[in-house]
């Protein structure tokens, strides 16, 4: 019998993951995974197919996503586990963020036109695309006319946070999105608060009506957990973990990379709606 484990950080082929939800799912089963929540960028669109795919293949998943929200200049990702799929205010709110990064990218491609890379909007995604369009994909398209050599580079010099062409355009507050995730029954946790570089801004964070918090994270090592670990006991938050697996867009964070055990997901699941 494998070790349980649940990896709760995903992201798929719809927002700048490289795997379908299906292929996730696929290769969670393959490495023997138990549980996953497939968390993409600000949409839920990966859930129309998956959790039939999931029940099929027997794995357990958890509706998730990864909302995209800014904090005194700062960017601060908010995970949502186990709320209710079919809430009219996720749906719409999901449709709010589409705009907010419609509108982003071309702010985005009009500065990296200014510097003397233009973009067109076609070369970003398949008009069909599902879900997100994000910065690995103006990354790439930078890549393919051969603006830089590598997606790391594009940001490095371009489209990092506060880098010449970088805009984050309109933006969602952590005290609305932490709302909404509970008008929608779900748990609102702080992802990787790891990379939260200013210890202030953490200090803040820690004041508002979280769930949770994202303690086991990619590749981090174990003195860099422990931390977190004691600021979710203190508080009486649940601990979630996971990899952030994007694919071959960030290669170095694995599927199943981080997890938690079936007591961590017992718990999360015993405090969610669905
Ligand atoms: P966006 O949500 O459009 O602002 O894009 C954020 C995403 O870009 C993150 O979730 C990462 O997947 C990716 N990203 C951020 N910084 C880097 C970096 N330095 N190199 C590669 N990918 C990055
Ligand atoms: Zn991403
Ligand atoms: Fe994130
Ligand atoms: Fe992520």
């Amino acid at each position: 019998m494998n070790e349980f484990r649940a990896d709760l950080h995903c992201h798929s082929t719809c927002s700048d993951g490289t795997l379908t939800p299906e292929e996730l799912i696929r290769k969670a089963k393959e490495i023997g995974l138990s549980a996953l929540s497939i968390t993409d960028h600000d949409t839920i669109e990966g859930y129309q197919a998956a959790p039939l795919i999931a029940k099929e293949m027997g794995i357990d998943l958890i509706p998730g996503v990864e909302f995209s929200t800014k904090f005194e200049q700062t960017s601060i990702h908010i995970l949502a586990y186990g709320f209710d799929l079919e809430s009219p205010a996720i749906h719409s709110f999901c449709k709010r963020h589409l705009e907010r990064r419609y509108l982003r990218n071309l702010e985005i491609l009009t500065l990296l036109k200014k510097h003397g890379m233009p973009l067109t909007e076609e070369e970003l995604a398949p008009r069909e695309k599902q879900g997100t369009i994000g910065r690995p994909h103006i990354a790439h398209a930078m890549m393919q006319r051969g603006y830089v050599t590598t997606i790391e580079e594009a940001f490095h010099k371009f489209i990092g946070d506060n880098k010449p062409c970088f805009s984050m355009g309109p933006v969602f507050t952590v005290a609305e999105t932490i709302d909404l995730i509970h008008e929608a029954n779900g748990l609102a946790v702080i992802a990787h608060p790891h990379l939260i570089q200013d210890k202030k801004i953490v200090n803040k964070l820690l004041q508002f009506n979280f769930d949770g918090i994202e303690c086991y994270y990619a590749y981090f090592p174990k003195e860099k957990i422990l931390p977190w670990l004691k600021i979710a006991k203190e508080k009486k938050w649940l601990i979630t973990g996971g990899s952030d697996f994007h694919g071959t867009v960030k290669p170095k964070s694995s599927l199943g990379s981080s997890y938690i055990g079936e007591d961590l997901y017992t718990q999360i699941k015993q405090a969610s709606y669905a």
